[in-house]
């Protein structure tokens, strides 16, 4: 499969104000060395607590952040680097659709003119004819009705809004959306159903997903690879089937152990994490997650964990994965 995104090494500091002179000497290292691929065609969930990066990974790939340092490759092209004009025509590639379908549409502009937007700004209609095609074709691929085209977003529910925020996407023909929480505002029900569209939209077009969410339970039955973050940076990236069956970073297997299992008495055991994530302007020495993490001990303070393989295509940044299983460390294989 051909790689379509190349993250490598992404950091974005923020410098934050206040202070004598105008600026406190803080940093925030809001992400801080990320680095992953996206394939065409595939859906690669970006998973952890607010706070951890997630966001700001989505915006420095808009470009709505500049990196502080790293590279963003698109179909072979680096991105992070250039000028404003050369990256109109690439912007269209990489599209966004945001958690809060109420005001990410524009409330004064009717569902025709909002996905019209996109279709004229990269100049993708031949003729009137063409766009007016192209209208009726993105209603009836998420799913609403042609008539919705002449109704303004007030006139929809939450998850019909966010099928037009997806058609709004969806118009400039984008190699990769990002959903960043797209579902997370919606009720259970509606949520399954976006899921799903997104789902069939990503195998219908060969899109690919980076599906931003705080809760691993949504992307369970409809990722490639999960990758999860935590204060900054990913702790661990895999296959679906491994993470979530073998997960090898303790903060993935107190996060899965919240998530439901459908069949009674099989339910995971609940690991609940002390305290709260620790603030990013003072991350904890060492693993970042020693804080918090049931397993910590004495080398975790001061050492900090690589993103080391421990299967195939598989990789966990945790000292515990360093010690031979004949040490008895079995809660590495499985957490059930
Ligand atoms: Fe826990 Fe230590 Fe592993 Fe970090 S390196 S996750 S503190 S056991
Ligand atoms: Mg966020």
């Amino acid at each position: 499969s051909e790689t379509l995104l190349e993250v490598n090494d992404l950091k974005k500091h923020f410098t934050l104000g206040g202070g004598l002179f105008g600026r406190s000497g803080k940093v925030l290292k809001a992400v801080d060395g990320l680095s992953f691929t996206v394939d065409r065609g595939e859906t690669l969930s970006l998973v952890g607590e607010s706070g951890c990066g997630k966001s700001t990974v989505a915006k420095a790939l808009m470009r709505l952040y500049r990196p502080t340092a790293g590279q963003v490759v698109l179909g072979g092209t680096r991105i992070d680097e250039m000028s404003d004009g050369a990256l109109r025509p690439l912007r269209r590639r990489i599209q966004m659709v945001f958690q809060d379908p109420f005001s990410s549409l524009n409330p004064r502009m009717r569902v025709r003119a909002i996905l019209a937007e996109p279709i004229r700004n990269f100049g993708l209609a031949r003729n009137r004819a063409d766009l007016d095609t192209r209208l009726a074709a993105l209603m009836e691929r998420v799913g609403l009705p042609r008539d919705a085209l002449g109704r303004y977003p007030h006139e929809f529910s939450g998850g019909q809004r966010q099928r037009i925020g997806i058609a709004r996407a969806l118009a400039a023909e984008p190699d990769l959306i990002i959903c960043d929480e797209a579902v997370s505002a919606l009720d259970v029900s509606v949520k399954a159903q976006i899921v799903n569209l997104l789902c069939d939209l990503q195998k219908d077009l060969n899109l690919a997903l980076l599906f931003i969410s705080h809760d691993l339970a949504i992307v369970e039955h409809m990722t490639h690879r999960v990758a999860v973050m935590y204060l900054g940076k990913i702790v661990e990236i895999g296959p679906r089937r491994d993470l979530f069956l073998a997960p090898k970073h303790p903060y993935t297997q107190a996060l899965l152990s919240a998530v439901p299992v459908p069949e009674p008495g099989a339910a995971r055991t609940r690991i609940v994490l002390k305290g709260d994530v620790p603030s990013p302007i003072a991350p904890p020495s060492g693993c970042r997650f020693h804080t918090r993490c049931p397993h910590a001990f004495d080398r975790c303070r001061t050492e900090i964990p690589a993103l080391d393989p421990v299967g195939r295509g598989h990789f966990a940044a945790c000292h515990l994965n360093d010690i031979p299983s004949e040490n008895g460390r079995s809660h590495l294989s499985s957490m059930a």
